[in-house]
């Protein structure tokens, strides 16, 4: 399943690269808005954004994440965003 279509301007592996950091607040505002586009216009990803985004948010709520006391749960949660980036692929 090949997943790399380009909408506004960003490719599928990109947004989902940039996922983390997305919903961090960390990306450039220009950037930010390639990804908010591409999320309304790709149902691949936004299904897949709001499955990590609320994965995120519970990990958050229940005091992890990058700032709590268990860094190594969000890295891991990451690690395995980049192997769905890398397994969805084009093939
Ligand atoms: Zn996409």
């Amino acid at each position: 399943m090949a997943i790399e279509r380009e909408i506004a301007g960003i490719r599928c592996g990109e947004v989902l690269a940039e996922l983390s950091d997305y919903l961090d607040g960390e990306l450039a505002p220009e950037r930010r808005a390639q990804v908010d586009g591409h999320l309304q216009g790709c149902d691949v990803c936004e299904r897949f954004g709001s499955g990590f985004s609320a994965a995120l948010r519970a990990i958050r709520q229940s005091g992890l994440g990058p700032t709590g006391d268990e860094p190594a749960v969000y890295e891991r949660l990451r690690a395995r965003l980049d192997r769905a980036v890398r397994e969805r692929g084009p093939d």
